[in-house]
């Protein structure tokens, strides 16, 4: 079995949220969870660190700090509706699988709305 460790510690993150806000919300390491929610089904004290860690985030966002990679997928969003780039030749692809096309991007209205929900403000910082 391999272990793989980054450094990244939830309780050690959950610490920051009290002790080193502002430094928190604008390293890059508030950004590194994953939302599995394997600490906060393991609390023995019932708190709920993703949902903190959450909020934290909304909060190092209205403040600006988004990192250089989860700008980048949003941006990816905002344009296209998918968070990654569709191949060129993905549609290809699936035809040969019998599978219909996606295209490259999601329909106007569904971008238009994506916009809505993403809100100017956000849009803004991303484009920032
Ligand atoms: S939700 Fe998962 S990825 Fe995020 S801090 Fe908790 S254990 Fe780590």
């Amino acid at each position: 079995m391999f272990v793989v460790s980054f450094g990244f510690n939830p309780r050690k993150l959950l610490q920051r949220v009290s002790s080193d806000l502002q430094g928190l919300l604008e390293s890059d390491e508030l950004w590194l969870c994953a939302w599995c929610y394997r600490c906060t089904e393991r609390c023995p004290s019932g708190i709920q660190p993703t949902e903190i860690f959450l909020l934290t985030r909304n909060l190092a966002a209205r403040q600006g700090h988004i990192p250089a990679n989860p700008r980048a997928i949003m941006g990816q969003i905002m344009r296209s509706g998918r968070s990654i780039p569709v191949p060129s030749d993905f549609d290809e692809w699936r035809g040969e699988y019998g599978l219909p096309p996606i295209g490259a991007t999601i329909s106007q209205t569904a971008l238009d709305e994506q916009r809505k929900i993403f809100g100017e403000k956000l849009l803004r910082r991303l484009e920032a």
